[in-house]
């Protein structure tokens, strides 16, 4: 029994006083909500039609969204409810095996206990702690930047970005196969916008030489999650040259894994330097927990530490994700151990996938779309891969283009090789079953 202050009741009454209050509170709040059922308000009635309306779309469409839910920690063997056993997992951002590596879930629980849940605070009021300072000093580090301003996530990094720097005399290019978070990031600008097509040096070239923008945007994924291709950073940066503009890479699918010592595309493409601004994320390789940033010039970290939204109106991250961060951060810098894995069973995968006779899009990226056209075709190849215990997704229009239909496989480094040969000879099996290659 824990010991109690001289003025409080023993631990086992206070414990038998809570769960009262707890059974009085929780029948109150059902007789509450029965009530509001019964004369339920016009305006939630209104809501409930339009919404059915609109629910009933995404099903016709067949774009409906099904989670299902697991009961063990991210890892490349999960269990899900109500299904027996465990499934190999390739459908997580887990590139490195961070997410329930035991050094970051200790370094996780030390920063739990050293600094507690979490700031109850935004940065600037009062939720800036130590390691938040150290974590931007090891990005600014890690990147080789002027500084780096931290975020609960990269969507808000790319929500935060390019209102506070662009105004209706600037302009941004955009590449349209770039992430949902960069799009809204730029509709909330007020900044002349442009979208080139995917990867066309050409098109973009026409639209930087006929803008008379004050300062010229050209934000680009550095490796784009549907099709794991990858950005043709070195063209990108030679306009960018030509045309007196900026580069903003957005490396969510790079940092920590891609290039040699994981410093992502510009490094993969060998133009390390080459991002005038980076925004990445903490929640794929480095950590898998959350947070996201952007690094650059010391210039425009400062006036996103002043003008940024989802920095000024937005909780600081908790310290055991930061903690966690940091740890991984340790990980990536140390070792090359773990990138060396992720590229080998990269290399196996996509190998041994089309010696089977089947398509694998993208570079040489641990993304791993396989090809498949039909969007009832895929459906059909994701659910035979996991009654044969692989987990993968298949993705059809309007994710993706139509005819484009897939299904996305990550690796990871805390994949065994036999893990991937496994989930090789299974997609080779419902491949054959369903027709989609020869028997
Ligand atoms: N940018 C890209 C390219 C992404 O793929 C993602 C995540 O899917 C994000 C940004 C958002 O990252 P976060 O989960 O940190 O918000």
């Amino acid at each position: 029994m824990f010991a109690t202050h001289p003025l409080q009741p023993p631990v086992d009454a206070m414990a038998l006083r809570s769960t009262l209050l707890r059974i009085v509170f929780n029948g109150q709040q059902t007789r509450q909500i029965h009530e509001l059922k019964k004369k339920e308000r016009a305006g939630v009635t209104k809501l409930r039609e339009v919404l059915e309306d609109r629910l009933q779309e995404i099903k016709r469409a067949k774009t409906w969204k099904h989670e299902r839910i697991l009961t063990s920690p991210q890892d490349t063997k999960v269990k899900v409810k109500g299904s027996e056993g465990e499934f190999l997992n390739f459908c997580a951002n887990n590139y490195l095996g961070l997410a329930n590596h035991p050094e970051v879930v200790e370094a996780a629980r030390e920063g739990l206990s050293k600094y507690g849940a979490g700031l109850s605070s935004v940065r600037f009021i009062c939720g800036t702690q130590t390691m938040h300072k150290e974590l931007e000093d090891r990005l600014t580090q890690f990147h080789g930047r002027e500084d780096t301003i931290l975020y609960g996530s990269c969507f808000d990094a790319n929500a935060g970005l390019f209102e506070a720097l662009l105004t209706p005399e600037d302009a941004v290019f955009s590449d349209t196969l770039n992430h949902a978070s960069i799009i809204d990031g730029i509709r909330l600008c007020k900044a002349q916008k442009f979208r080139y097509p995917h990867r066309d040096l050409n098109e973009l070239e026409h639209l930087l030489a006929h803008s008379q923008a004050r300062l010229k945007l050209i934000i680009t994924d550095g490796v784009f999650s549907m099709d794991g291709n990858v950005a043709p950073i070195k063209g990108l940066r030679d306009l960018a040259d030509k045309y007196r503009a900026l580069l903003a890479v957005d490396d969510s699918h790079a940092t920590g894994f891609f290039g040699e010592t994981g410093r992502g595309t510009e490094e993969y493409c060998g133009v390390t330097g080459a991002a005038d601004i980076i925004c990445s994320t903490l929640g794929k390789a480095v950590s898998g927990a959350a947070g996201g940033y952007t690094t650059g010039p010391k210039e425009l970290v400062s006036l996103l530490r002043n003008v940024s939204r989802p920095y000024l109106f937005s909780n600081a991250p908790p310290p055991p994700v930061v903690a966690a961060c940091l740890k991984s951060l340790d990980l990536v810098e140390n070792s090359s151990e773990l990138r060396q894995r992720l590229r080998e069973n990269t290399r196996i995968f996509r190998e041994g996938m089309t010696a089977a006779g089947l398509t694998v899009a993208g570079d040489d990226h641990p993304i791993c779309p396989v090809m498949v056209g039909e969007a009832a075709l895929a459906s059909d190849l994701a659910a035979g891969m996991l009654e044969r215990g692989v987990y993968v997704v298949a993705f059809s229009y309007p994710v993706v283009p139509k005819g484009g239909a897939r299904v996305r496989v990550q690796l990871s480094a805390a994949h065994a090789p036999d893990d991937v040969r496994r989930a090789v000879q299974a997609f080779a099996d419902v491949a054959r079953n369903i027709g989609l290659i020869q028997k």
